[in-house]
């Protein structure tokens, strides 16, 4: 048996290496990132309007020209026109070319039109050189950084790489995954069990989570026959990369997964940690290139250790860098006798200090999943403490977004 801290080391040690894939643009939310996006030109690419309004030369404001003869109009997407005869104005219109010549851009909101004699005189005392026009590359110079390798994408990511003219991105390949449930009293959500039976639902809750990282995974139960499980899990260990099962690998008499996964090859990193819930998880590599997470099979067990030990391992595989641990501070005393690290269901809160709280929500052991529902993270209570007390700060570990 192993300490919480060691578990999560191996673990992260034990990241898969995975290929690079190209991806169009409209399939990129949720992937991470491969290459680096630079600006093909400078942003903005030429100095921009940035309101609607007249264009001038402030050296014949200066002069104490007011009103403007109005020379033309500048719209967006039309070549630069030019701001010649002095005392004239153009007008023009947000995302044009500011004209030659010009150098302020006053608003029509400070301008009065007269529409009849084209003249348009301004309503300031003063005016500010190069108010109101966006200056070519003063946000990035072409050949500037914008995106770096290893970034999640989201939308303003999408924004970003579109108006570099990028159709596709590197991003990581998705790992191919298989999860898997055991135990004979599991049936299908479609049946109506027995009395001696329930039906299985931790592979459709893991199922979720994946999909929410935008995995796929291929969903698979067998039941505690130890033959079949060999010939079963052999065929899915060689066409997937990860594997993630749970039950069958505590200290019962039809616990085979740790002795099938030890005969097809897949070497035991670990088996038990010194924690509740999940203390029977089984952790193993096969040959550098396939990694299984074995679980308990009790659904708090198997959602926790999913939290705790597979998030953060899928993230650094896939190429995301790692966040920092987020904490929690208890809102209540509790005492946990046992001297074990201590996965505490809680319900978290802000405190009008604007401080992340957390209220323990509590239930019936990890066989008592609706408890779940009550809840939105698990607080991480390490063993050398017996007394927890209001106001300590601790890990959590969320499970909701
Ligand atoms: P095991 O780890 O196989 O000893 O299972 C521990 C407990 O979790 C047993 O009560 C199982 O019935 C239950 N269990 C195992 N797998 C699942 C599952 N996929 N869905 C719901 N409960 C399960
Ligand atoms: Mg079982």
């Amino acid at each position: 048996m192993i300490e919480v801290s060691e578990a999560t080391k191996i673990i992260n040690d034990s990241v898969l290496n995975l290929n690079k894939v190209k991806v169009p643009l409209d399939k990129v939310l949720g992937r991470v990132l491969r290459q680096d996006v630079f600006a093909d030109v400078d942003f903005p690419p030429f100095d921009r309007v940035m309101m609607d309004g007249i264009a001038i030369k402030i050296e014949d404001f200066i002069a104490g020209t007011k009103t403007f003869a109005i020379a033309g109009v500048q719209a967006a997407g039309s070549l630069q026109m030019i701001l010649e005869t002095p005392g004239t104005c153009l007008e023009v219109m947000t995302g044009a070319v500011a004209p030659k010549g010009a150098d302020v851009v006053i608003r029509y909101e400070d301008v009065l039109i007269d529409a009849k004699k084209q003249l348009a005189t301004i309503q300031l005392e003063e005016v500010i050189k190069g108010k109101n026009i966006h200056k070519k590359g003063t946000d990035k110079k072409a050949g500037d950084l914008l995106i770096s390798t290893s970034t999640l994408i989201g939308s303003p990511e999408i924004a970003v790489a579109a108006s570099v003219g990028l159709t596709t991105l590197l991003v990581t390949k998705n790992p191919s995954v298989a999860i898997v449930s055991t135990g004979n009293e599991l049936v299908d959500i479609r049946e109506t069990p027995e009395p001696h039976q329930i039906r299985r639902s931790n592979v459709y809750a893991i199922e979720a989570e994946l999909k929410q990282l935008g995995i796929k995974s291929d969903i698979y139960h067998f039941n505690d026959d130890e033959s079949k499980l060999t010939a079963e899990l052999e065929t899915l260990l060689n066409n997937h990369d990860i594997m993630i099962l749970s039950g069958g690998v505590s200290m019962g008499k039809f616990d085979f997964v740790p002795g099938v996964l030890d005969k097809l090859g897949v070497k035991k990193m670990f088996h038990r940690i010194n924690q509740k819930p999940g203390k029977p998880f089984w952790f193993g590599v096969k040959d550098g290139e396939k990694v299984v997470f074995a679980f308990p099979g009790n659904p708090v067990s198997t959602f926790l250790c999913y939290h705790k030990y597979f998030v953060p391992w899928i993230k650094k595989t896939l190429g995301l860098q790692q966040s920092d641990q987020r904490k929690a501070i208890l809102a209540e005393d509790i005492s946990i006798k046992t001297r074990l690290t201590y996965f505490l269901q809680v319900s978290t809160y802000v405190n009008e200090e604007g401080q992340i709280m957390a209220a323990p929500v509590v239930g019936r052991g990890s066989g008592d999943h609706a408890n779940l529902l009550s809840s939105d993270a698990f607080l991480e209570l390490p063993g050398d403490q017996i007394e927890f007390k209001k106001g300590e700060v601790f890990n959590l570990i969320s499970f909701r977004r």
